[in-house]
């Protein structure tokens, strides 16, 4: 497990983990892996993240930072609550995300980013590793949690991504609880997009053109805190993922990011891993971020810590893509790498207490 400590402690994570599992273990001479992946067939774990950008430490006011610190343990603690009692991992990722989404602190549900418009739009989805089912909602603007509507994609209609007028009418078919657009303004989310107008204005004028951020221009990271995802291991050893965004501030024309696409902001498959991810989107679309960590955990061998790190430390620092993402192995091994200055993010496993971080720490 690591929650982006530096290679050596997360090493020394590790080898305390399968210290943990070897201690439970009945069958004390299986080799490392197998004793890992056998042992662990009867717990459960949860990772969660509250997106990642360039906050840093200095900046952040404490009290901001115990804000998120309680709504991320609060969130590790809903999902721990479900998964201890024998619940789905698929309930999990739903419960822990719900109250991500109720909190204005997050870009998602409540606390969701305006448009280019002074709108927002929401994307979400979500995905069973037991079944390969999956569910998505993209730019709904009435949805009080669109990953509950995401699930009832997955659940109730035999389709997989639903957007726009078509999402919310599922939703009033479905019985999902909707809100006036109202519901998701806050002054914080309608601060940071004055002052992206404001730069684009100021760009236009000719007065600053590094601060040009149109729809191909490249923007700063911090627009992407705050989106919100979970993956969990229930006791029945089923892997599920999910996340849920108000996207990035000032996006134009109906565009849609990563979150709610399968495969690229979250992906579940029990035979390897469960991934949720944030950043800049358009990259994680391109790089099929989530299945590619899966695949090199299903046809390499590769480690959840190994893949994952290919990925944000590698595959996007190349492309100089900012984001991070949670994986989860069949195992309960998280990894949580990030290549930005921070990521909100925190896990907690069967016997364990919460542990919640949002620095390299
Ligand atoms: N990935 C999201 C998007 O591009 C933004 C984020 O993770 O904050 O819409």
């Amino acid at each position: 497990m690591s929650l982006g400590l530096g290679h050596g402690a997360r090493r020394a994570s590790r080898i305390l983990l399968l210290l943990f599992v070897a201690g439970l273990s009945s069958v004390g001479a299986a080799g490392a892996q197998e004793s890992d992946a056998q042992e662990t067939g009867a717990a459960w774990a949860i990772a969660i993240h509250g997106g990642a950008g360039t906050a840093r430490r200095e900046t952040m006011d404490a009290e901001r930072e115990r804000a998120y610190r309680d709504k991320l343990t609060e969130a590790l603690l809903a999902g721990k609550k479900v998964l201890e009692s024998g619940g789905s991992s698929v309930d999990a990722v739903e419960a822990a995300i719900r109250l991500l989404e109720d909190s204005p602190l997050f870009n998602a549900g409540k606390g969701a980013v305006f448009t280019h418009d002074g709108k927002n739009e929401l994307d979400s989805s979500i995905m069973d590793g037991a079944t390969l089912e999956a569910g998505a909602v993209a730019g709904v603007h009435h949805v009080k949690n669109p990953i509950s509507l995401a699930r009832r994609v997955m659940e109730d209609s035999p389709h997989v991504l639903f957007a726009g007028q078509g999402a919310e009418e599922f939703a009033l078919e479905q019985g999902i609880e909707l809100v006036p657009e109202s519901y998701f303004w806050t002054e914080r989310a309608w601060r940071s997009l004055q002052s992206r107008l404001e730069a684009e204005q100021r760009a236009d004028a000719g007065a600053d053109g590094a601060e040009a951020n149109g729809a191909n221009a490249d923007v700063p990271s911090s627009r992407y805190f705050g989106t919100v995802g979970a993956v969990a291991l229930d006791t029945q050893g089923n892997l599920a993922a999910g996340t849920s965004t108000g996207g990035m501030t000032n996006k134009q024309f109906g565009r849609i990011g990563d979150s709610p696409i399968i495969g690229a902001g979250t992906y579940a498959d029990n035979r390897a891993c469960a991934v949720s991810a944030t950043g800049h989107g358009e990259f994680f679309i391109r790089n099929a971020v989530a299945y590619d960590i899966c695949a090199r955990v299903r046809y390499l061998g590769s480690s959840i810590d190994e893949a994952a790190d290919v990925l944000v430390m590698e595959v996007l620092v190349e492309l100089e893509a900012g984001g991070g993402v949670i994986a989860l192995d069949p195992a309960g091994n998280a990894a949580m790498p990030f290549n930005t200055s921070a990521m909100l993010r925190g896990y907690l496993r069967a016997g364990g207490e919460p542990e919640v971080a949002i620095f390299k720490d």
